[in-house]
């Protein structure tokens, strides 16, 4: 027999209502905020060569460990994208749009990663890139952005953490000094950290493993190896959230996930998540990226978010309630013909939600499906009201609609139907 007991993959989820909505109002939260602020959309594809994704980072567990990658039927390697971040520069290559090119997204992500509440193998982020310049003002707003839509969603309870990570030219005096430290205290650090910092000593600065991080807490810090250049932009970037108000903690061992960041980064840590999973969202420069993909040496600065954990913030603090999903109007028609689909069909077309009952139910049963759709208007029509070229119309919500009188019932003539309901409505 053909198995039959089908569940969604591990670290996948059916997003039903009210969640649905409320997701994709958070976007158009997010859209609106990422307009106001000259980002264009863009919209790439969900999966890319993989070569894309490797220039990521080899240190990185998003590359090394979580990719999800496969050959096609033309034997291609492919990748389903990780993050956007590359596929915004990919895209950038290859269309070379006029600079600063400011663009906003949102879309799934795909990651091998370890399902738990928070962390899922598909999920879906939103977020912004800015191509081509290095003002470190760019910075500032994409942050700013950032908080923005956080607060606009409701949240309050989350930190804002920045670094500086410097340019390539200053890492080799810094990460000699930090292996040098790790080796030196190497007897402490976990297996896992060892490997890592023959690959990319930052990522070690970055374990969440409890002895790990406590000997990362007594690493030198790259602030102290900034060159002039890169310092005389952390302190334009900490100047610009000062004049703004947007509070901020600086950091010095946030190093982030992927290799490809230099000079500003950030973080936005909600205080309600659990610690492993607290990350909302975070960004910052990657001014190697372009060219290491085979474009130009433009500079790029930006963030992401986590959809779903940013609705998980926004439930632990009891804010952005989901979006109503009701209809207006409840057709109920206990006549034989296609009236009843009629009448539903002319109040969608002109612009009403309307819904109805299937499978001719009495009149008693399509009440029930009315009290229960939550609509503000039932919209009766029986054998009664078609013979007078009437229909009755209902407040099911007396609340929810402009009535004329303290009559929560009346008759009105079926061709000014659509008029009284749009004024009920108003
Ligand atoms: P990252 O590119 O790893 O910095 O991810 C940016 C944001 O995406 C994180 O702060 C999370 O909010 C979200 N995110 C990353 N990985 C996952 C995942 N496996 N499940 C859910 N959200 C994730």
């Amino acid at each position: 027999m053909a198995r039959t007991d089908f569940q969604s993959p591990p670290g996948t989820r059916d997003i039903t209502e009210p969640e649905a909505s409320r997701a994709r109002h958070l976007v158009a939260l997010f859209a609106e905020e990422a307009r106001r602020a000259g980002f264009e959309r863009v919209i790439t594809p969900m999966f890319e060569d993989v070569g894309v994704f490797v220039r990521l980072g080899e240190a990185s567990d998003v590359v090394t460990k979580e990719l999800y990658a496969f050959e096609d039927k033309g034997g291609r390697t492919i990748a389903l994208r990780p993050e956007f971040t590359a596929s915004v520069c990919r895209a950038f290559v290859q269309h070379r749009p006029l600079t600063p090119w400011k663009t906003w997204y949102e879309g799934p992500a795909f990651r091998y990663d370890k399902p738990q509440k928070g962390r899922y193998r598909q999920f879906d982020q939103l977020g912004v890139e800015v191509i081509g310049s290095n003002d470190p003002d760019i910075d500032t707003e994409v942050i700013a952005l950032a908080d923005r839509f956080l607060r606009r969603v409701g949240l309050t309870g989350y930190t804002l953490i920045i670094n500086s990570l410097g340019d390539f030219a200053d890492r080799p005096s810094y990460l000699s000094a930090l292996t040098g430290f790790f080796e030196s205290r190497a007897a402490d650090l976990s297996e896992q950290a060892k490997a890592t910092l023959a690959i990319n000593p930052l990522r070690v600065l970055d374990s969440k493993r409890p002895g790990d991080a406590a000997v990362a807490a007594e690493a030198p810090t790259i602030i102290e190896y900034l060159s002039d250049d890169a310092a005389a932009a952390f302190e334009r970037v900490k100047n610009g959230l000062d004049a703004l108000g947007v509070p901020y903690e600086v950091d010095p061992r946030l190093v982030r996930g992927l290799d490809y960041y230099t000079r500003t980064t950030f973080e936005f840590a909600s205080d309600s998540l659990d610690a492993a999973q607290n990350a909302l969202g975070g960004g910052g420069r990657y001014d190697g990226l372009v060219e290491a993909l085979g474009g130009p040496a433009e500079p790029g600065v930006g963030f992401s978010m986590g959809v779903d954990r940013t609705l998980l913030a926004a439930d632990a603090e009891g804010v952005l309630p989901p979006p109503a999903t009701a209809v207006d109007v409840w057709v109920v028609a206990t006549t034989p013909g296609t009236e009843g689909l009629a009448l539903v069909e002319e109040l969608r077309r002109a612009g009403i939600a309307a819904d109805r009952a299937y499978d001719g139910r009495s009149m008693k049963a399509q009440m029930k499906a009315a009290n229960r759709s939550q609509s503000a208007l039932a919209v009766i029509l029986g054998e009664d009201e078609l013979s007078a070229g009437t229909v009755s119309v209902r407040a099911m919500r007396p609340d929810a609609v402009a009535l004329p009188s303290d009559t929560q019932q009346f008759e009105v003539d079926r061709p000014q139907l659509i008029e009284t309901v749009r004024s009920l409505l108003s």
